[in-house]
């Protein structure tokens, strides 16, 4: 049996292990198929403080990675298939690795960015579709772009797509914005930014080799427009990655795991929770480590079999 499992290898989990391999618990760490996380689909992370230049997302995950093991983290690639929290020890199914039981568990397993799911979307992934601005705006220098959305990544997104495309659209399929006043601002006072407003897209058109447009429904008149386009990025919110723990745990309606606000405990003593699997606010590198750590030392006193969450007691 082990003692403590981590679910996840972005930030959080990393940090987890690190802080849990350091106080000798010997974290078995299961990595699924995008080993690192969201970061590795960015290129430069200039806000992670202590890099005065800015770090490539993959090298900081993977000297996170390095870091882990060097105190004893074991690293297992595997799927995790189902989980039994009704008994202790817990219990995982993880393809390819059988059978794991664990006294702890850190849920780090992150959230993935929502596809449209209309035609013409998934296979041309690659081809012109992009659910990170970050990682392949630069690919886009001196085209024209789609950014599909009404939210502060939206905003964002096409902010920065401006230092490469020659216009940006952003296409929403209300009248107005959900993103914050400040962000709109930004995006509606930039020229290389024109609004499609009262749009929903319903398919996307590609020639032989790519991206060529995006089908739209007019909500206002009913018809059908076609906007030309060299690419599309997707950016109407994430998805936490919390379907494999089949209603096991309590989460908000969409899915994000509830944790004791303060701390990293789950509605399930022994599972614990921390990075944007729990958390649809932040969604930062940084606010992902931070809880990382306050896992590792939540699991380090539930283990000791001291109580986790009666922070009141010292205040
Ligand atoms: P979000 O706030 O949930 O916005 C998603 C947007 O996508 C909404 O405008 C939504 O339209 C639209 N949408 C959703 N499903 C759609 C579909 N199937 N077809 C067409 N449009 C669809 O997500 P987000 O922008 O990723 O932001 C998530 C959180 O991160 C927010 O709390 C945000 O403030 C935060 N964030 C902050 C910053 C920052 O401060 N720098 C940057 C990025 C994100 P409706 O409005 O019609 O629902």
């Amino acid at each position: 049996m082990e003692k403590v499992v981590i679910l996840g290898t972005g930030p959080a989990g990393l940090t987890a292990a690190i802080y849990l391999a350091r106080a000798n618990m010997k974290p078995i760490v299961i990595e699924g198929d995008q080993p690192g996380g969201q970061l590795t689909l960015t290129t430069e992370v200039e806000n992670f403080p202590g890099f005065i230049e800015g770090i490539m997302g993959p090298e900081l995950m993977d000297n996170m990675r390095k870091q882990a093991e060097r105190f004893g983290a074991e690293f297992k690639r595997g799927w995790v298939t189902d989980v039994d929290f009704s008994k202790k020890p817990y219990t995982l199914e993880v393809s390819g690795l059988g059978k794991i039981e664990t006294e702890a568990l850190i849920l780090s397993t992150g959230a993935s960015a929502k596809l449209l799911n209309i035609p013409g979307e998934k296979e041309n992934i690659g081809r012109g579709i992009s659910t990170c601005a970050t990682c392949d705006g630069f690919f886009f220098r001196g085209k024209k772009v789609i950014i599909v959305g009404g939210g502060d990544s939206a905003m964002e997104e096409a902010n920065f797509l401006t230092k490469f495309a020659s216009e940006v659209t952003i296409v929403h399929r209300r009248d107005e914005f959900r993103a914050s006043k400040i962000m709109q601002e930004r995006a509606r006072e930039n020229s290389k930014i024109r609004l499609e407003l009262n749009k929903t897209p319903i398919e996307v058109v590609a020639g032989e080799k790519n991206v060529t447009a995006l089908k739209v429904k007019n909500n206002e008149s009913g018809e059908e427009e076609i906007i030309q386009t060299d690419g599309i990025f997707v950016a109407i919110g994430h998805t936490p990655n919390t379907a494999f723990l089949k209603g096991q745990i309590e989460t908000d309606e969409t899915g994000y795991i509830n944790v004791i606000p303060g701390t990293t405990e789950t509605n399930v003593p022994g599972v614990f929770a921390c990075g944007d699997v729990q958390d649809k606010k932040y969604r930062q590198a940084i606010t992902a480590a931070g809880t990382g750590c306050m896992a590792a030392l939540d699991v380090e006193r539930y283990l000791e079999g001291n109580a986790v969450h009666d922070w009141s007691k010292s205040l």
